[in-house]
């Protein structure tokens, strides 16, 4: 048997522990639960006029009501059906970097190099402004400015070189290549080969984020209703009228921002994208044991199709994120599932207690693209965010915004990418059957080199 490397030795001698039980019980939402008092918005009753009217309260809405008061249009209204960041943008990995959930080789394929590039770039800009104004207003959101690693689940090392030179050729990014004993430094896992570490990114507490943008948003005179859902939309002269359960919105303009929540305002707008849901747990605080799992502070995910995500919080709990399903399920369903996916990376952590865990819906063109642009005259859209939606929603509020307020013709970068129709219900057959495939196709590659049993 050949000498195992000195790291990976280290690894193996850490002592497992046995499993114990669960012994409190499992909350939703670690992000509601640590967001500290949030004052509800009033539900809107009766009628109102305003130049905007925003339809959903996540990350695309606030983004664009944020955008148009740092524009100078400040009559602008927000509807949310919930709670502020109820669906994906309270909810989601925290991941904050670059690109979208189309992968760059496509977006270049489709586009050509330089559009490609121009819509590439409009994330990265995301990103920071993100940082920017994290660090402008002093957001309390958790930020930690540590990266992100691509780990390869796989011992080939040709997808990270690859993507690697792509990225540096082509959308002029560098990403660092990160071999396997330094890898193992910071993720202790047998599970890995090498990885690419991305360093212009970021991850923090998305739903703290999400509550200070509303909060700027409304300091500059957008007004924020909760609880009240958009029930239908019809044309009002030159204008709109979005009614709601007990009041309606006569506006100039109407912006759709509605994820896969599914507004049911446009029959042609929900049919061009399918809610797909994933799932998200927590752990315990790890205390010290952190240390025998991670010495980064880096976020993680892996290059299967169906990968896993995964970050440190502050409170030495570990976040943990996997799994597409067109089935929503129950925390403990997640829990299972989801736990069983971690000890399969670090067997290690054996016996951890689970303390939250929930599930969140993204939405998916069949392009895998974001639909940001004008559906008829002052019909404004931004969905399909899929689930990589943080820096590209931040880039669709600043092309909405620019549209409204300036009439910025940048939206129709995005004109490529536009309401094509998921085939509901049969595409999300098509989509679970898909993500089998893929998984297989992974599990298949991980067992030709010999890893029996990895998927
Ligand atoms: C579990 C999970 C993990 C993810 N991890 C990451 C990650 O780490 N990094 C990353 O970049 N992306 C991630 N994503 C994707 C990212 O969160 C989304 O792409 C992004 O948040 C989408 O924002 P949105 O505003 O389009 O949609 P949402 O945040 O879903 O907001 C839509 C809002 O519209 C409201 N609404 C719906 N219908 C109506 C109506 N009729 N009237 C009024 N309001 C209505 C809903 O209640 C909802 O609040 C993840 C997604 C999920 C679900």
């Amino acid at each position: 048997m050949p000498a195992l490397p000195t790291v990976q030795a280290a690894i193996i001698a850490i002592p497992r522990r046995r499993a114990k039980p669960l012994t409190s019980p499992l909350s939703e939402n670690y992000y509601r639960a640590t967001a500290g008092q949030v004052a509800p918005r009033p539900a809107l009753r009766g009628p109102i006029d305003a130049q905007v009217c925003i339809i959903g309260g996540g990350f695309a809405g606030l983004n664009t009501a944020l955008g148009l008061v740092e524009r100078g249009v400040r009559d602008v209204v927000l509807i949310e059906a919930q709670q502020l960041a109820f669906g994906a943008s309270g909810r989601n990995g925290g991941f904050v970097f670059g690109g979208y959930s189309r992968g760059e080789g496509a977006l270049l394929a489709d586009l050509g190099r330089e559009r490609a590039r121009a819509l590439y770039q409009r994330t990265q800009d995301a990103v920071e402004l993100i940082r920017a104004r994290i660090a402008r207003h002093a957001i309390d959101c958790d930020a930690t400015d540590a990266g992100v690693l691509w780990a390869n689940w796989f011992r080939d090392p040709t997808l990270l070189r690859q993507r690697q030179r792509l990225l540096s050729e082509q959308f002029g990014t560098e990403w660092t290549f990160v071999p396997r004993a330094e890898l193992r430094q910071s993720v202790r896992s047998l599970r890995y080969a090498d990885a690419l570490f991305e360093r212009n990114a970021l991850h923090f507490h998305p739903l703290k984020y999400a509550l200070a943008l509303a909060a700027l948003a409304e300091q500059g005179g957008v007004r924020l209703y909760e609880a009240t859902p958009a029930t239908a939309l019809a044309r009002d002269g030159a204008g709109w009228r979005v009614r709601t359960a007990q009041g309606e919105v006569r506006a100039a303009q109407v912006v759709l921002a509605c994820g896969g929540y599914l507004a049911r305002l446009r029959r042609q707008v929900d049919a061009a994208v399918l809610p797909i849901a994933t799932y998200v747990m927590v752990t315990e605080p790890l205390g010290a044991r952190m240390d025998e799992v991670l010495r980064t502070r880096a976020a993680i995910y892996d290059t299967r199709f169906a990968f896993d995500y995964y970050r440190p919080l502050p409170d030495s709990r570990l976040l943990w994120g996997g799994r597409i399903s067109v089935l929503d399920r129950s925390p403990a369903a997640v829990q299972r599932l989801l736990l069983g996916d971690l000890l399969k990376v670090f067997p290690q952590l054996a016996g951890v207690r689970v303390d939250y865990a929930w599930s969140g819906l993204m939405s998916y063109a069949r392009h895998e693209m974001p639909q940001i642009g004008q559906v008829e005259p002052g019909l404004w859209l931004a969905q399909a965010f899929g689930g990589h939606g943080v820096a590209p929603t931040t880039a669709a509020g600043e092309v909405l915004a620019a549209a409204i307020a300036e009439g910025d013709p940048a939206w129709r970068e995005y004109a490529d990418y536009g309401l094509v129709s998921t085939l509901k219900p049969i595409g999300f057959l098509g989509a679970q059957l898909t993500y089998w495939w893929l998984q297989a196709r992974d599990a298949w590659q991980a067992w030709r080199e010999g890893r029996a049993g990895a998927d």
